[in-house]
Order: C-alpha cells, then sequence, then structure tokens
C-alpha cells in the first residue's frame, strides 16, 4: 500500500499560556483565529510577538492557538543564530527541560522573560486513530519519509503521533522543507524497509512510478562493498606476503 500524508510546513511560532497571554496582552485576553489548521482545534491567530535574544531578534513571531499548559517557542535553525543561540535542541513539542530562554515582547512594549521554552521542532506525523489503523503504524513509531522531486529527499526519523485529535499530515519545518524543494499540502510517502524489497529501489525519479524505501537496503549494497573489497584487500596482502617469501 503507498501511504500518502500532506505537508505542513512551520514558519517560527510560539504557543502561549494563558498566564502568559494575559502578561503580554491585558487580562483575559483571548487569541483571535485568523486561519484554522489542518490539526483539529488548532489556528493561526491574529496576535504576533516579537522575540528578543542574546545578539538579536525575530519580530512577527505568529502565536498558534489555542492556548498551552506552558509556553512554547519553536524555531529554524536559523533563527536560533539570529537570536544568538547556536544550539537549539531538536524536541519535541511539549518536551521543554533545559531548553533555552529568551524574551517575549508584547504589542505594546510589555516584556516577558521566560527562562526555556525554544525548541527546533522534531519532524513528525500525525494520524488519525482509523488511518494508523490503515497504514499499520502506531503511536511512537519511526518511519522515514520520501519527497518526490528535483531536491527529492528522503527524512528519516519521522516520529508518528497516532490517536485521536491529530489527522494525517507531516509536520517539518521551513529549512527542512526548502532543502528537499516542498510546498505545503504536497503529498509525501511513508516508507519503511518493509514497505517495499530492496529489488524494487530506484534511487532517481523520472518522471515515472517510483518505488520508494528507506535507506536501509542503500546501507546493505554499500555493507556488502565494502565486504569485497576489505576482501580483495586482505588477499593481496596475503599475495603479496607469499611473492615476498618466495623472492627469498
Ligand atoms: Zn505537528
Amino acid at each position: 500500500m503507498i501511504r500518502r500524508v500532506p505537508l505542513g510546513l512551520s514558519n517560527k511560532h510560539i504557543h502561549l499560556s494563558q498566564e502568559d497571554l494575559d502578561y503580554l496582552y491585558g487580562e483575559g485576553h483571548e487569541l483571535t483565529p485568523v486561519k484554522m489548521l489542518r490539526q483539529p482545534g488548532q489556528f493561526a491567530a491574529a496576535e504576533k510577538v516579537t522575540i528578543i535574544g542574546p545578539k538579536g531578534k525575530l519580530e512577527n513571531v505568529r502565536v498558534l492557538g489555542p492556548v498551552r499548559k506552558e509556553t512554547q517557542l519553536e524555531v529554524n535553525i536559523c533563527d536560533g543564530f539570529t537570536l544568538g543561540i547556536n544550539k537549539v535542541p531538536i524536541r519535541l513539542s511539549g518536551h521543554l527541560e533545559d531548553t533555552p530562554g529568551f524574551i517575549i515582547e508584547g504589542p505594546d512594549g510589555r516584556r516577558l522573560v521566560k527562562d526555556k521554552g525554544m525548541i527546533v521542532a522534531e519532524r513528525h506525523i500525525h494520524l488519525s486513530k482509523e488511518e494508523g489503523e490503515l497504514y499499520n503504524i502506531k503511536d511512537k513509531d519511526i518511519v522515514s519519509v520520501r519527497f518526490k522531486g528535483p531536491r527529492g529527499l528522503v527524512f528519516n526519523n519521522v516520529l508518528c503521533r497516532v490517536g485521536d485529535g491529530h489527522l494525517s499530515e507531516m509536520h517539518i519545518d521551513i529549512e527542512e522543507g526548502n532543502a528537499a524543494g516542498a510546498r505545503n499540502n504536497q503529498l509525501v510517502c511513508i516508507i519503511d524497509p518493509l514497505t517495499f524489497s530492496s529489488e524494487e529501489v530506484l534511487l532517481q525519479d523520472k518522471g515515472e512510478r517510483v518505488f520508494m524505501v528507506g535507506d536501509l537496503p542503500t546501507i546493505e549494497v554499500q555493507d556488502q562493498d565494502q565486504k569485497n573489497l576489505d576482501k580483495e584487500v586482505v588477499e593481496r596482502a596475503k599475495r603479496a606476503e607469499k611473492e615476498e617469501a618466495a623472492a627469498k
């Protein structure tokens, strides 16, 4: 079965707790939805904030709703460089222990200091329970995902989040997407070594049907080449030894 999911590209954005939203926008402020996202209940809000780091700032950072238990800033790796934080950890949403802090500046210049919460989002796929069953994928499974096109890539280490409250969609950030020349809503294909046999691996897109598989068979081929090479080197060394002995 070909297991396709639509792609959602994430630019830098922030999730705010109600407490932090109150501080920045005033007591009891409610986020204004401007665009519903594919994941049920999630939306892009009209609210935008400025993020300040040790060396620079990011303006017009979109707030995503609804409010969360904890404030979380999701950036591209290059946004970290702009802020002066060169090692923003790659984390799954909600895993904020030992992550860098930052300052949030609200619309009227009010500043809030956060001592943690900055992450680069770990690439992942959302699937509903039913979609997970159909695709034979369980919550927390790791898969590879194939992107076609002139900058085609296979993304490895893609975590699957399966369950109620999710709908089929792969989330990567803009940098990952640009690396693959990807567009929002394009269909990408979940692959793994079990999906197809190694004979079906085609390494080039030629506009025809492309069989898709993770990187494992390729590594096996390389391993085999290396073994042959090792064997040849050993044999050559033995031959040289013999010839040397014969010459004495
Ligand atoms: Zn997501």
